[in-house]
């Protein structure tokens, strides 16, 4: 969304500005919290100055958008519940920091556990000492995050990431060059593998977020994620394991003998993975990984033959 041209403020508008946002914000049961973050993103402010209320003194305060502009994305916020991180334009993951837009789902603190599993299934798995190198793919890549975080700790690997979406690969490719790591990702439009044929067979890892909440409940998310973010990236069929069991199906013969399959699921499914898996019949040391709240959360396995 930060698109705007930069604007200047007072500190003292900016400070009255603040104040008011902050009580429409409790009045409408929105985190107060959520208008320093802005802040900081908009507006350049670091915490302290925050707190402080330093900035309240400065004559002049550079913004990359209007005062009017911000006031009518914050009404936003408050009563069409639209997510702050669409506001700002960006959100932080892991070490970096992400453009996000409507076209990609935020991505989420539980799914910066991923890159650190991938990692652990790299490091335990002594029947394959090589498995940090070749390639890896990030499956529904979205705004890019699993990939680039990928590229960043298997700098030995080629990464890929493969969205159905167009826009949303422009996205994801924008971050990978602000990030600097456009020469290690290759991005391709398409569904799940099948951009990824020709290096059948070939792949050391998969990693992926896929849509998986079953249709019904898409509606009964809260706001910000049911009117605002891709239900692309969230609903999941019937029982929202339609991607999964996709791509339970079909990855044995993308990757190569003692190959990582790694995915994030919604809490509930981790006993019908783990049979799926297990009944396939091409995997082997299934495992399932709970989030930082506990949730059983993620599911992981390796192709069978090494
Ligand atoms: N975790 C997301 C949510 O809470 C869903 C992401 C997904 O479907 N992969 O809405």
């Amino acid at each position: 969304m930060v698109d705007q041209q930069p604007q200047v403020v007072s500190g003292l508008q900016l400070w009255q500005w603040r104040n008011q946002a902050m009580q429409a914000a409790i009045a409408a049961a929105v985190p107060p919290s959520e208008v320093d973050w802005l802040l900081q993103e908009i507006a350049g402010l670091d915490r302290l100055a925050l707190r402080l209320e330093s900035f309240k003194d400065w004559s002049e305060i550079p913004m990359a958008m209007s005062l009017a502009d911000l006031e009518q994305l914050w009404h936003r916020r408050l009563h069409d519940r639209l997510p702050v991180q669409y506001i700002a334009g960006v959100t932080p993951w892991r070490k970096f920091q992400l453009v996000v837009s409507s076209a990609v789902l935020i991505p989420r603190p539980e799914t910066e556990c991923l890159i650190d599993l991938a990692v652990a299934a790299i490091t335990h798995s002594q029947a394959n000492p090589s498995l940090d190198q070749g390639h890896w793919v990030d499956l529904g890549t979205g705004s890019g995050a699993i990939a680039i975080g990928l590229a960043d700790v298997l700098p030995k690997a080629t990464i890929h990431a493969v969205d159905y979406s167009a826009t949303a690969l422009e996205i994801a490719q924008a971050n990978a060059q602000n990030l600097g790591f456009a020469d290690r990702i290759y991005f391709h439009q398409g569904s799940w593998w099948e951009p990824l044929t020709p290096l059948k067979g070939q792949f050391s890892g998969m990693v992926s977020n896929p849509p998986y909440i079953p249709t019904e409940t898409v509606a009964t998310l809260e706001p910000e994620v049911m009117q605002h973010e891709p239900h692309l990236a969230l609903d999941g069929g019937t029982d929202g394991l339609d991607d999964i069991r996709h791509l339970i199906a079909v990855s044995p013969s993308y990757l190569r003998p003692g190959g990582v399959w790694l995915i994030e699921m919604m809490a509930g499914q981790a006993d019908a993975v783990q049979e799926m898996l297990l009944n396939q019949g091409s995997y082997c040391n299934v495992q399932i990984y709970p989030d930082l709240e506990g949730i059983e959360r993620f599911a992981l396995a390796y192709v069978s033959g090494e």
